[in-house]
């Protein structure tokens, strides 16, 4: 019990610099958007962080500026993928930067392709593609919709 009031207490420490460190200002509904995005194991889009933040006084708008000003200090990434912007952390392990998705284009669900590699070559690539800033995306229908 001890030890994990401690754990948690340095952690919010860990939040609070990182907030100060990209100068921005330490409010407690960033902290706990950040807090969350730590301790999620997939991207979130604005309304699971609106729903995960039910209880909090904060609205929507709040919230979604909050993503905004981590993903514009590089503490956060943002990437869009079945339609939707999602929000990781920076460096995570296993980013779904560094996976295709599948799309289903009836149920739109999102599947991450963790075991799946795709190598993208060739000439007259944009730039961003060449350094490795692009999204693989499979679209179809999802075994369930089939
Ligand atoms: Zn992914
Ligand atoms: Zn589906």
């Amino acid at each position: 019990m001890i030890a994990r009031t401690t754990e948690e207490s340095s952690s919010l420490d860990d939040i609070r610099r990182t907030l100060r460190a990209a100068g921005l200002r330490v409010t407690a509904s960033r902290v706990a958007v950040l807090r969350l995005l730590a301790t999620a194991t997939r991207p979130l889009t604005h309304q699971d962080v609106v729903d995960a933040l039910v209880d909090n006084p904060w609205n929507r708008s709040t919230l979604y500026r909050n993503l905004i000003d981590l993903a514009d200090t590089d503490i956060a990434r943002r990437t869009v993928f079945g339609g939707l912007a999602r929000f990781e952390l920076m460096g995570r392990a296993n980013s779904c930067t560094e996976h295709p998705h599948f799309v289903c284009t009836e149920c739109g669900e999102v599947s991450h392709l963790e075991g799946v590699r795709v190598r993208i070559e060739g000439q007259e690539l944009p730039d961003s593609v060449s350094k490795g800033e692009y999204e693989v995306q499979l679209r179809g229908r999802c075994d369930g919709c089939r």
